[in-house]
């Protein structure tokens, strides 16, 4: 059933900044998506969490972008308000920074490492901004954010302001309690990390040679969601979609990256409903060769059909 009214479109149209029918292909790092009904982009934690405040009572869906590196949208689109999180400021006090859920964690690396903070290595590896790190528990090279995570700042529709510390976020590889717990439907407004002091210098010396030795064996460059399959236990995604003999499998102008086979690439024009193909393709393949269920890292949102 369709979530729209007059009166709650009504009551989107009429907020500053809101646009309708808004394009978000370009606001993914896959390059694909149709629009949300409604769009804004917001910097003001204040402003974003009486958004969604308002959108909850009036049971409007909602769904929060960062930077748009972990989804596959819909081609029919996404139902509601997309917000944009874009808050990035930050703060550096001794061994602790705060980084506003909007702030790229790349930049933060960077940040830290001019701060001659080390620990934060990791984190050259993740595209996406501190919010969807959080929702994710995103890592790399053996890391994850929850190692570093001291608390979040976050918002919780008709609960009001929370602080929540690492074990209220039930972080588990590639999740959070945001993604799937009691938490859902929450905002991260800002997060605390602790590093260790150390040379800068050679963490900005470790990142360049980590970018490195990743572009040559990920098509970072390309446009792609990052890991489209989680790690099954013991084993590599990746190592399964190329024993399939998968690499390079096309649907339309969706491929299976022939550098890794754990990344689809778009090569211009992809559809959502061609890259959900391929996965459900690679999917049905792998589990019939090896008897292994590969589950989704990426997220799949908006209007699919079936
Ligand atoms: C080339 C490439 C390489 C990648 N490598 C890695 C890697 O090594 N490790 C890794 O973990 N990931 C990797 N990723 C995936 C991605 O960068 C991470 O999952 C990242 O954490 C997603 O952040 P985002 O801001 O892009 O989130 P989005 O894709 O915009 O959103 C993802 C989810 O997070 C939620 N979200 C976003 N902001 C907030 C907020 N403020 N509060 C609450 N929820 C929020 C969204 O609602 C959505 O459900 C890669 C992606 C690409 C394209």
């Amino acid at each position: 059933m369709s979530w729209r009214t007059a009166s709650k479109a009504k009551w989107l149209a009429s907020l500053p900044g809101v646009s309708e029918d808004e394009p978000l292909a370009s606001r993914t790092s896959f390059g694909i998506g149709g629009p949300a009904d409604f769009f804004v982009e917001m910097s003001r934690p204040q402003a974003i969490e009486e958004l969604i405040e308002g959108c909850a009572e009036r049971g409007i869906p909602y769904l929060l972008l960062g930077a748009g590196t972990n989804l596959l949208i819909a081609d029919a689109g996404v139902d509601g308000l997309v917000l944009r999180v874009v808050n990035r400021e930050h703060h550096v006090d001794g061994r602790q920074v705060r980084a506003g859920a909007g702030l790229k964690m790349m930049r933060l690396a960077r940040i830290v490492a001019d701060a001659g903070l080390r620990g934060f290595e990791f984190a050259i590896g993740v595209p996406g901004t501190v919010g969807g790190a959080v929702y994710q528990n995103a890592g790399c090279w053996g890391k994850e954010l929850r190692e570093v995570l001291v608390e979040v700042e976050g918002f919780m529709p008709s609960a009001g302001k929370k602080t929540w510390k690492p074990a209220d976020l039930k972080f588990g590889y590639r999740t959070s309690a945001l993604k799937e717990g009691a938490l859902k439907g929450g905002l991260v407004v800002e997060a605390t990390i602790q590093l260790e002091r150390g040379d800068g210098e050679q963490a900005k010396a470790l990142m360049a040679k980590l970018t490195r030795e990743r572009g040559e064996t990920q098509p970072i460059k390309t446009k792609n969601c990052g890991s489209v399959f989680k790690n099954p236990p013991g084993d590599s995604a990746g190592r399964l979609v190329q024993a399939a003999g998968l690499k390079g499998a096309r649907e339309g102008s969706a491929v299976v990256s022939t550098m890794h086979g754990n990344f689809i690439v778009n090569e211009g024009g992809a559809t959502a409903a061609d890259v959900k193909v391929l996965i459900e393709r690679i999917q049905a393949e792998v589990r019939r060769r090896f008897n292994i269920e590969l589950e989704t890292e990426v997220e799949m949102v908006g209007r699919f059909k079936g």
